[in-house]
């Protein structure tokens, strides 16, 4: 199961189904685009991009149509290539990883044709709701910052709604999101944790629809309080029944034409450990910082250089005639970019910002973050297997992408 290293067995069975998702849009023109959500920690970006060059292939489309998104959820199946150095996996476990990862593969392509192939005419809208759950985690102490409560700390509460019905009115789906780590539960069953839930209690709710979640910059947000199956439900409940009052106050009418841009920005590390750090690394007590070192030192010691940026951090931007941009980004983002977003890009149009979008390779702290420290500025980095922390120019890199993108989709809106 991915996403605690402390887990020590694989599952013992499952509370819930774990789902792929797929909604299809097309405009008036013929425009298309598509979302995948999933029921997984991260999709990294062997598997993301091997998916989207198939998906692109069959399908006709370019990549800035497809958005890959994942819960987060921390109940979930283990994917090869994440969180890289973060579990202790005897050799029959990352074979059976290898297998269901292609199993995973194969069925995303086909829900993503099976999407496309069942278009009918609709009718969009979208509203905004609020939900309360979520609680900074950044605590600062007298030594340094925790994983704990921050009820100072900056959190959206904001639950962006997408409702899609038929021209009679009958809802088809609903695509919602929060900012906010999927991480109530941290047992030995398969679980969608509270989105699991939520998405659970809108589909029984309206039969024959869809419910769809998405994460939003919830990096350094967790649910409060948690660790239990019925805090878990009582937060889904929360997060579904703000979807609900959504649904029944009148929401504002989304139209084409559609537009889309997907770039990767080269983010560059801090300093790069040498050698020596990498040697007395080998001797750490913590099992991952271990790998990571006996991982990279092999790369030194066969002629080759540790890369001092990640080449491919994904941004990519939706935009709904001048109603909606939808912005997704790579990596477990924290809130701030979310924030600074809705300030700079907001007013106008309505700006959503899903996080863990198309390549889950990392935290992606903003300046501040990357300067207090803590979990997500730094130890972080040795799960994934990432060879330092980020440098400091990575915030402002990833906001002047999405200003680009944003810029460009206005002077030229069509592809
Ligand atoms: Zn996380």
């Amino acid at each position: 199961m991915a996403g605690y290293a402390a887990r020590n067995k694989p599952s013992e069975g499952k509370l819930q189904e774990l789902y792929v998702k797929v909604l299809a849009l097309e405009d008036a023109t013929g425009r298309k685009l598509v979302l995948l959500t999933s029921d997984l920690i991260g999709l990294p970006r062997e598997l993301s991009e091997g998916i989207a060059a198939e998906v692109c292939r069959q399908n006709g489309l370019a990549r800035d149509q497809l958005m890959l998104t994942v819960s987060h959820t921390h109940c979930g199946p283990v994917v090869r290539k994440s969180l890289t150095d973060a579990y202790d996996m005897p050799p029959g476990e990352a074979q059976k990883v290898d297998r269901y990862t292609e199993q995973l593969r194969g069925w995303m392509v086909e829900t993503v044709r099976g999407a496309l192939s069942d278009l009918k005419p609709a009718r969009l809208a979208i509203g905004k709701g609020s939900a309360r759950f979520a609680a900074n985690r950044r605590q600062p102490t007298q030594q340094s910052i925790i994983i704990g409560h921050n009820p100072k700390g900056p959190v959206d509460h904001d639950v962006p709604v997408l409702r899609i019905e038929t021209p009679e009115g009958k809802l088809r789906a609903v695509i919602f999101g929060y900012a906010c780590h999927n991480t109530t539960l941290d047992f030995y069953l398969w679980c969608g944790d509270y989105a699991g839930f939520a998405q659970a209690y809108l589909e029984e709710q309206h039969a024959g629809a869809l419910a769809m979640f998405w994460t939003g910059c919830g990096a350094d947000a967790n649910p409060a309080p948690r660790r239990s199956v019925e805090l878990c439900r009582k937060h889904g409940r929360e997060l579904a029944d703000a979807v609900e009052g959504v649904l029944r106050r009148s929401m504002d009418k989304l139209e084409g034409p559609f537009a889309a841009r997907y770039a990767e920005v080269e983010l560059p590390f801090d300093a790069l450990p040498g050698r020596e750090k990498l040697a007395a690394d080998l001797l750490d007590k913590n099992n991952a910082v271990r790998r990571r070192a006996a991982r990279l030192l092999k790369i030194i010691d066969a002629g080759g250089k540790l890369d001092d940026h990640y080449r491919y951090y994904p941004v990519q931007v939706w935009q709904f005639d001048n109603r909606l941009i939808w912005i997704g980004l790579g990596g477990e983002v924290v809130v701030d970019y979310d924030l600074r977003l809705k300030k700079e890009l907001g007013g106008g149009p309505t700006l959503w910002v899903t996080g863990y979008a198309n390549d889950v390779m990392a935290y992606i702290p903003s300046l501040r973050v990357l300067k207090e420290g803590g979990y997500e500025a730094d130890s972080s980095m040795i799960y994934y297997g990432m060879p330092t922390k980020w440098g400091p120019a990575i915030e402002e890199k990833i906001i002047a992408k999405v200003h680009e993108l944003v810029d460009d989709l206005k002077k030229k809106p069509s592809p």
